[in-house]
């Protein structure tokens, strides 16, 4: 499995790469316009040729992902933050086209007032309209539907959501699903040990299947099993435990698939001082992977 963790892509995102591979990075995720913005500054021509030259550079550092800003919401049942959400999805969908990153996760929306099923619906033809609209401008860039915990009228949290999304798109073979490994524990699916783990892929395979989890995030959880709470612990000092990642890290099905942290990035020591917490939840993942 290639392991990674989510990098800034502050001051350019051709950036990112060199960033990456100091922390010894095999793979990485990153935003290519603010999160928390709607707008976007197209990308420079300039920008395309450095990300690119650093693709072919940074052969180590690959794949890399995408993660969508968290504004988007396309299972909203108001038509107008309907549609910004979906432009703004097809935004992000055509930039990591341009960049020819092959995969770009996004958090498939809160339903809001409207029913769960509404919501999913909406999803759904969201997906399929970006699938479509983007098929000439990023055709190599399959777009994931996040694994979500389940925190208020967030949609995902089943496997049978996506499933049901999937379903409706046709089973698109750019369409395909970004496991979190927080949020399916939060959702109340254990990963702890071999036998819960293996029960858990039985199921995402049976309602899912296995060949439509496209890459992973890998977050241990602050919060036990079932609780919905979306809050990321380090690597081993959660609930999930070291075990649950070794099951994922151990399985020779994921071998070439990327998985990326998204826990937090510093944390304060006794002197005051802040450390960097990637390196060492990157060295955690190294020594539970004992196959290559
Ligand atoms: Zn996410
Ligand atoms: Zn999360």
């Amino acid at each position: 499995m290639r392991i990674g963790a989510h990098i800034s892509a502050a001051g350019g995102v051709f950036k990112a790469f060199e960033r990456a591979a100091d922390i010894g990075c095999e793979t990485m995720l990153l935003f290519t316009k603010s999160n928390r913005q709607w707008k976007a500054k197209p990308l420079a021509a300039e920008d395309v040729t450095k990300f690119k030259a650093a693709q072919q550079k940074f052969t180590s550092v690959q794949p890399v992902a995408v993660h969508a800003s968290y504004l988007i919401n396309i299972a909203s049942p108001d038509p107008v933050l309907w549609e910004k959400s979906y432009q703004a999805l097809k935004v992000e969908v055509e930039r990591a086209g341009l960049l020819d990153i092959p995969l770009i996760t996004f958090h498939p929306g809160s339903h809001m007032e409207g029913t769960p099923q509404d919501g999913l619906a909406r999803i759904a033809q969201g997906v399929e309209r970006v699938l479509v609209e983007t098929a000439e401008s990023a055709p190599n860039t399959i777009v994931c539907l996040e694994t979500m915990a389940g925190q208020g009228t967030n949609l995902g949290a089943k496997f049978e959501h996506l499933a049901y999304i999937l379903g409706e798109v046709g089973h698109h073979p750019r369409a395909g699903v970004c496991f979190d490994t927080c949020h399916v524990f939060a959702a109340g699916y254990d990963l702890r040990t071999p036998e819960a783990y293996t029960t858990t892929m039985a199921e995402f395979d049976a309602v899912v299947g296995l060949e439509h989890l496209k890459v992973f995030h890998f977050n241990d959880s602050k919060f036990k099993l079932g609780q919905n709470k979306d809050r990321h612990a380090h690597i081993g000092e959660g609930f999930i435990g070291k075990q649950g990642f070794a099951n994922f890290l151990n399985d020779p099905r994921w071998q070439k698939h990327a998985a990326h942290l998204e826990t937090p990035k510093k944390e304060k020591v006794e002197d005051g001082n802040e450390i960097e917490m990637d390196p060492i939840n990157l060295a955690t993942l190294r020594e539970l992977r004992t196959i290559n």
